[in-house]
């Protein structure tokens, strides 16, 4: 791949992404489909030729493309035959580290994230209770020591099975204690490692174009404080700042 973000045109990396989909012929999508399994062949061959860390800065070890450049990978991907949602949150849950992470954390994540020792494609947001109105969000951190405990459900968590690192939101300030209620939540990176035997329950939802998707629930999992992306209560900013990798 070329290094910096000049160096392509929308055109190159259509047919660098085009060249790689081709070695996935339909019959493995097929197969993939029929076994609703993991198209992981192919996120491992994305994610080998750097295709995955588009929006991580060079000097993190990724590409450092712009949005539209990554969008235009993703495009293809899908043109190609291929499906895109089994990989794109790798793309864009890496905005809230790269841009409000710290620098220890990006320097302990990304470089990792970029050579694909490591996968960030999952983020627990939606609630049953609360879907579209995020403000109601009713999972909680609390902090304890150098840790926050964390409880509550998510529903609708995407590749959980397929990440080894998940960005969570909670409230760490009851709803009733804040000033604005977009205020008292916050997003900390959550290691999905061992998290199962540490009180994560991983629950799958059957749903349509065999997307992994998941139901969450936690019951006093602990994540350590230095996992804390920013600053406590603006976690709800932190995530809708988008994925831009600028
Ligand atoms: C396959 C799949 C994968 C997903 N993956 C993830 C994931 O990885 N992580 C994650 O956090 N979430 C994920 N989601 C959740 C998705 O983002 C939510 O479905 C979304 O936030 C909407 O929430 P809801 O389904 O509870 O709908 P609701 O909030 O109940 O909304 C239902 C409908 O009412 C409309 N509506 C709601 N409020 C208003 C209003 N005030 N005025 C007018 N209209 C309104 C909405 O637009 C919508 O059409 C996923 C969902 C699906 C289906």
């Amino acid at each position: 791949m070329k290094h910096t973000p000049g160096d392509y045109t929308y055109s190159e990396l259509r047919e660098g992404v085009r060249a790689l989909c081709r070695q996935f012929d339909s019959a493995y999508w097929q197969k993939v489909d029929e076994e609703r399994g993991y198209p992981e062949a192919f996120v491992e061959a994305l994610t080998k030729a750097g295709w995955l860390s588009a929006l991580i800065p060079e000097e993190y070890g990724g590409s450092g493309l712009s949005l539209a450049e990554a969008s235009v990978i993703m495009e293809e991907i899908n043109h190609s035959g291929g499906n895109s949602g089994a990989c794109h949150g790798q793309m864009y849950n890496m905005g809230t580290l790269v841009r409000h992470g710290s620098e220890e954390q990006k320097r302990k994540y990304l470089p990792r994230i970029a050579s694909g020792k490591l996968r960030l494609q999952s983020m627990a947001v939606t609630e049953p209770t609360a879907g579209t109105d995020t403000t109601r969000i009713q999972t909680t951190a609390i902090p304890k020591g150098d840790r926050y405990v964390v409880n509550g459900q998510k529903v609708w968590t995407s590749r959980v099975q397929h990440s080894d690192l998940m960005i969570l939101l909670a409230r760490t300030t009851p709803l009733a204690d804040v000033k604005k209620k977009s205020e008292g939540m916050s997003v900390f990176i959550v290691d999905l490692r061992g998290a199962q035997e540490r009180g994560l329950t991983v629950k799958p939802i059957r749903n349509m174009v065999n997307h992994e998707t998941n139901e969450l629930f936690f019951d006093n999992l602990d994540v350590p404080a230095e996992n804390l992306i920013g600053e406590e209560g603006k976690g709800l900013k932190y995530i809708l700042d988008g994925p831009s990798a600028s």
